[in-house]
C-alpha cells in the first residue's frame, strides 16, 4: 500500500464529518439499508461505520485503500454515467493516512469475513474472521499526525453538530436506509426505514420522503410544506418548500441533493430566497429540502474534493426557469 500525503489528505477530511460523510456515501454505494454509527468524543477519539451492504472481495480490501483506486467507475468517459456517490477513490486512502483504522469486511458470496488494520496507511495485519455480511469500519485517533489540524478541531459539541448534520440530511434524501447514530453510548439519531414503518399509526401512507421529513423535523414541519415538481424532459427537480411558519433563523437548515448528494448552490438557494422575501420576516429564510435529479453527463461534481458544490450544463436557462416555477408556487401557494 502506497503512502498518501497527509496534506492532500487533509484536503478532503477537514473534521470528523468529512469522515462520516465519506464512510456513509461508501455504505450507501454499497447498497445498505441498514447503516448504524458509533462515536466516542464526538468523533475525535473513534468513529465506527457498520453497513449491511455488499461488503469487499477479500482481494479488494487492500486496494481499496491505495489512492486513485475507485472500483465504481474504470476511465473518465464512465463520468458520464455515475450512479454513486464515490467516484474518485480517495477517501480511505486519505482516512487511513491521518488516522488509525480496522476493517471487517463480509461479502455474501464468501464464506467467512476478512479483517485489516492500518497504521499510517500501512498494513498491520490481516485475518480471516467472523462477521456479519456487510463492512464495518473503525476510525481511530484522527488526526494523530497532523498536530495542527487536530489542534483545531472544535469543541465536542460544534464537532457533534456537524456530524448529525451529515447524517440528517442523507436520511432525508435515503428514506428507505435505517440510520442510527450512537455518540457516547447515547442515541442520538434512530431513523428507521420508510418500509419498516410507514404503518406505523399517523404516518400510514406517508410519501417516503415526507415520512423522513417527519421523522427528522417533526409534525409540525411535515404538515406545513408545499410540494414542488418540476420537468423538463432534461432536469426533474422534486421535493418541498416550507411555508413561511417554519420558516429558519439559520439559511443552511435547508437542503438540496443533486442525484442523490448532498451539495449546496448558492445560484439555488438565493433564487429561492428572492422568490419568497416577501412573505418572510427580516432575518428569516426559507425552509426547503429539494431534490434535482439531471443525467449525469449534465452535471459536474468534479470541481472540489469534498463534492459538495454543482455545476449544471445551460445553468442560465435552467436558473431561469426555475425562477419562473418557484415564484408561480410560491405566489400561489403562500397567498
Ligand atoms: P470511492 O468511493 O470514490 O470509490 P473510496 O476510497 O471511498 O473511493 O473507497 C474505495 C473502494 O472501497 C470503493 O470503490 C469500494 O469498492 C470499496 N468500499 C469502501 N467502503 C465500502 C463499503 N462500506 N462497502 C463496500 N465497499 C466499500
Ligand atoms: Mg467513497
Amino acid at each position: 500500500i502506497e503512502g498518501y500525503s497527509k496534506i492532500a489528505a487533509g484536503e478532503v477530511i477537514e473534521r470528523p464529518a468529512s469522515v462520516v460523510k465519506e464512510l456513509l456515501e461508501n455504505a450507501l454505494d454499497a447498497e445498505a439499508d441498514q447503516i448504524f454509527i458509533t462515536i466516542e468524543n464526538a468523533g475525535k477519539n473513534l468513529i465506527q461505520i457498520q453497513d449491511n451492504g455488499k461488503g469487499i472481495n477479500e482481494d479488494d480490501m487492500e486496494i481499496a485503500f491505495q489512492s486513485h483506486t475507485s472500483s465504481k467507475i474504470k476511465s473518465a468517459d464512465e463520468l458520464d454515467n455515475l450512479h454513486t456517490l464515490g467516484f474518485r477513490g480517495e477517501a480511505l486512502a486519505s482516512i487511513a493516512a491521518i488516522s488509525q483504522i480496522e476493517i471487517i469486511s463480509h461479502p455474501a458470496h464468501q464464506d467467512y469475513g476478512k479483517k485489516l488494520e492500518i497504521f499510517e496507511g500501512k498494513i498491520k495485519n490481516n485475518e480471516q474472521c467472523g462477521a456479519p455480511v456487510g463492512t464495518t469500519i473503525k476510525v481511530a485517533n484522527l488526526f494523530f499526525n497532523l498536530p495542527v489540524r487536530k489542534k483545531f478541531m472544535r469543541s465536542n459539541r460544534v464537532e457533534l453538530g456537524h456530524i448529525t448534520d451529515v447524517l440528517t440530511r442523507y436520511s432525508l434524501a435515503y428514506p428507505k436506509v435505517h440510520f442510527k447514530l450512537i455518540h457516547n453510548s447515547i442515541v442520538i439519531i434512530n431513523s428507521p426505514a420508510w418500509s419498516d414503518q410507514n404503518n406505523v399509526e399517523g404516518k400510514n401512507n406517508l410519501d417516503p420522503y415526507k415520512y423522513a421529513i417527519q421523522t427528522i423535523y417533526g409534525k409540525n414541519v411535515s404538515s406545513n410544506l408545499i410540494p414542488i415538481h418540476f420537468n423538463d424532459g432534461n432536469i426533474k427537480l422534486n421535493g418541498f418548500i416550507g411555508s413561511p411558519e417554519i420558516s429558519r433563523s439559520d439559511k443552511s437548515a435547508a437542503s438540496l441533493f443533486v442525484n442523490k448528494r448532498l451539495v449546496t448552490n448558492n445560484k439555488i438557494s438565493q433564487l429561492i430566497i428572492n422568490s419568497y422575501k416577501d412573505y418572510l420576516m427580516r432575518n428569516r429564510f426559507p425552509f426547503y429540502i429539494i431534490y434535482i435529479d439531471v443525467p449525469p453527463n449534465k452535471v459536474d461534481f468534479n470541481i472540489h474534493p469534498s463534492k459538495k458544490t454543482v455545476k449544471f450544463e445551460d445553468e442560465s436557462k435552467f436558473f431561469v426557469d426555475l425562477q419562473i416555477i418557484i415564484n408561480d408556487l410560491i405566489i400561489g401557494g403562500f397567498k
